[in-house]
């Protein structure tokens, strides 16, 4: 039986190559990986994350295996517990990590699924330095940030270097900042502790423009370049983002002052879509400056067709689809950024382009839906946590189940899609969420979604109390799902076993599944050992799927996720039908 695992599985899609050799490390010279750093100065949001996400997928074209990893300086453990309004979108690996988005960024531009260890704060690395504090393991010495600190760091930072050719590492935040500098002084340690030559640091910096001059500056550069020289730090990279084209004096000038190569200044210039940046950086020469740092001479040609197919399906795209997102963090893009991106791999599937329209679920607790939602081509309801907009959602679900227009449900989206049909169909009129009954003792709705407090991971049971701590305790990570033999979700992933990354607190009590089965809501996917709901749908609907888990987390734009693919193939048919 095929297994739905994730991207490389999708073997019809004819466009999906895998460039990922296992062999490919040994021949490239292991046991030891090449480590990249990357660090940022001037300002932040400069987009390190997608430099260091491109730079991946172009060592990927040229032949070598990648990993990449995030290293940020505040002291949450992990993001789990951060609000999406704060930190944006809160990214789930397999191995059931909650980390930063840009996570996403790496796996949705190399394929390589992230782990736990891919992702570490300081909180983390100050709480397992005093784990080990208080279990004894440094006993009789002073606990201090040099060395204790920096050598937790450097051993996170040699996880799994015998596997891949080249790690790439990301220090969030600029250079400068207080949180971040034991980053920084371990990075220091780090690559003078490695054989020469085994490791190279990129810096993006900022050239602002004066318009009153019509100048770019370079001035913030060789300051922040200043600032990691004063922690022992050289850049053997710059890349430069730059809203106007660089003149080849400044590019001279950055260099001869900056201590840097002319040709390892490159330009990053603003994009028309993300997914043109390892395109855009081959040509600066970027993969190119980096093989050069590190001696490998003459470089691997690379074979970039997976992006030259990839800008193809963007650019030669007919026609637009425009889906209704009706959540609770609408005002920050950043929030669903997955989901964004799952609809745009949707679309280069069917080579359409979607467009998002962002709709507050909280309006609808106010207002009649009709005028926001007629006329799109499907409706999205996303995760969210909490009460606040959910009889919007609810109603959002009403508005699609009943108008026949293409629905998906993820997570939270999913079960109010349930309460949705409990109240309107089994006329259970106060169903509702446990989530919502916040107050002790409050017993305002039916709880058909309720706190999961058991459920089997692997070969063991795990176990949760209410009031247990918020971080890192709900359902998370993949999960093997059962679908249901010629259910509408067997048939669009073409498996009958799936593997889906979760997270959540609650679940749909399996108490109604009869109820709601008999007026049209089949529970189609569900835990092996049959407990937990995993999918819905409704069986007279063309396209009505609720998922407990999140399929955005694996979409790529070279392997659009199934579920996103045939979601946005109804809503361009739909709207063919109109
Ligand atoms: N708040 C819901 C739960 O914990 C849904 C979570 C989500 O949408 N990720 O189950």
């Amino acid at each position: 039986m095929l297994r739905w695992v994730g991207v490389w599985d999708i073997s019809q899609i004819p466009w999906c190559c895998d460039s990922t050799d296992p062999e490919s490390h040994q021949k490239h010279g292991g046991p030891m990986a090449r480590y990249i750093f990357i660090t940022g100065g001037v300002v932040s949001s400069l987009g390190k994350g997608l430099a260091s996400a491109a730079l991946g997928a172009l060592l990927q074209a040229r032949g070598y295996t990648v990993r990449l990893r995030k290293l940020d300086p505040y002291l949450n453990v992990d993001p789990g517990t951060m609000s999406p309004f704060e930190h944006g979108e809160v990214f789930v690996t397999d191995d059931g990590a909650e980390t930063d988005l840009d996570l996403g960024h790496y796996e949705r531009f190399t394929g390589v699924s992230a782990r736990q260890t891919d992702s570490i704060s300081s909180g983390r690395i100050y709480s397992n330095v005093l784990e080990k504090e208080r279990r004894g393991d440094y006993l009789g010495k002073t606990i201090q940030v040099i060395p204790h600190v920096t050598n937790e760091i450097k051993d996170f930072l040699r996880i799994g270097d015998a596997e891949v050719d080249f790690m790439l590492c990301e220090i969030g935040g600029t250079v400068g900042d207080i949180e971040g500098l034991p980053f920084f002084e371990a990075i220091r340690q780090f690559i003078h502790e490695r054989p020469r030559g085994q490791s190279i640091l990129m810096h993006l910096t900022l050239l602002p423009y004066l318009r009153a001059s019509g100048e770019l500056k370079t001035k913030p550069t060789q300051h922040s370049v200043k600032e990691l020289q004063s922690i022992g730090l050289a850049p053997d990279i710059l890349v430069c983002r730059s809203e106007h084209p660089i003149p080849d004096k400044e590019r001279e000038k950055i260099a001869l002052f900056c201590n840097v190569r002319k040709d390892h200044v490159i330009p990053a210039y603003d994009l028309k879509t993300i997914y043109e940046a390892p395109l855009a950086y081959h040509r600066a020469g970027l993969d190119q400056a980096v093989l050069d740092a590190f001696g490998i001479t003459p470089a691997p040609k690379p074979n970039l067709t997976r992006w030259e197919d990839v800008m193809d399906r963007l650019t030669h795209a007919e026609g637009e689809v425009r889906v209704g997102i009706v959540g609770k963090y609408t005002q920050l893009e950043d929030a669903y950024k997955s989901i964004v991106e799952g609809l745009t791999h949707g679309g280069m599937a069917n080579r359409t382009r979607v467009k998002a329209e962002w709709i507050d679920a909280e309006i609808f607790e106010r207002e009649d839906p009709t005028p926001y939602l007629d006329g799109l081509d499907a409706i999205l309801v996303p995760g969210g946590f909490g009460e606040r907009g959910t009889e919007g959602m609810i109603k959002a679900a009403q508005f699609a189940r009943e108008k026949s227009v293409p629905y998906l449900g993820i997570c939270l989206g999913m079960q109010m899609a349930v309460i949705e049909a409990s109240r309107n169909l089994v006329g259970l009129k106060d169903a509702g969420s446990e989530e919502f009954d916040v107050e002790a003792g409050a017993k305002r709705f039916t709880p058909v979604v309720y706190h999961l407090k058991e459920w089997v991971q692997g070969n063991h049971t795990v176990q949760r109390k209410v009031g247990d701590a918020k971080g890192g305790t709900m359902r998370l990570g993949a999960y093997t799902a059962n679908l249901t033999e010629g259910s509408h979700v067997a048939g669009i992933y073409g498996s009958t076993v799936i593997e889906e990354r979760h997270r959540h607190r609650y679940e749909v009590d399996m108490k109604y599944r009869a109820r709601l089965e008999a007026c049209g809501l089949v529970f189609s996917g569900m835990s092996p050992d049959g407990k937990l709901p995993e999918i819905v749908e409704v069986r007279d609907h063309p396209w009505f799927i609720g998922v407990q888990f999140h399929p955005e987390l694996k979409s790529k734009p070279f392997a659009p996720h199934p579920l996103f693919a045939d979601f946005v193939r109804a809503a361009v048919e739909g709207a063919r039908l109109v």
